[in-house]
């Protein structure tokens, strides 16, 4: 099963999506506490609007809330006010490639990879990323994925030319 917010792959029975926080495998209903909860992050941020992680938990909640546009809008003022906020970027590129800005999507995990180059989600990008260059440019690359599954990128021991 996929989560449809995200589209990340969800364990047997998960009730919310490990990736994005989603709730999943039931019938989605608004939930009046996700109201409450959104309306005591907005308050909170009016008393102090560079309270960065407040404002990611506002956008978070929006994104439960399906409001994708108010959640998008809440999570560039984060990357501005707090451009060393990972999740931040990560969340924006999810919520952009959700509403169909798949280039805008795109940019913004490249911009997230460049950023936050040891992210495990980066990590994972990069390996993901390097697997699809690879699939298209070798027939085989025994090697190079017995590497990219040990995970070890500083061994430096690929001889073959990757072209990174
Ligand atoms: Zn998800």
């Amino acid at each position: 099963m996929k989560c449809p917010v995200c589209q990340a792959d969800l364990p047997d029975g998960a009730k919310f999506c490990p990736q994005c926080g989603a709730r999943v495998g039931e019938v989605e209903e608004i939930n009046p506490a996700l109201l409450a909860l959104a309306e005591q992050y907005e308050r909170r941020l009016r008393e102090n609007p560079k309270d960065a992680t407040t404002r990611f938990n506002l956008a978070l909640t929006y994104i439960r809330l399906k409001q994708w546009g108010a959640a998008i809008q809440q999570l560039e003022l984060v990357c501005q006010q707090e451009p060393d906020f990972p999740d931040a970027w990560f969340l924006l590129a999810v919520a952009c490639g959700n509403i169909g800005q798949k280039e805008k999507s795109r940019e913004l995990l490249s911009e997230f990879v460049r950023r936050f180059p040891d992210h495990p989600k980066a990590v994972e990008m990069r390996q993901r990323k390097f697997e699809a260059i690879d699939s298209r440019l070798r027939t085989s690359s025994k090697l190079l994925s017995q590497e990219v599954e040990g995970g070890d990128e500083s061994a430096g021991k690929n001889e073959a030319s990757t072209g990174l």
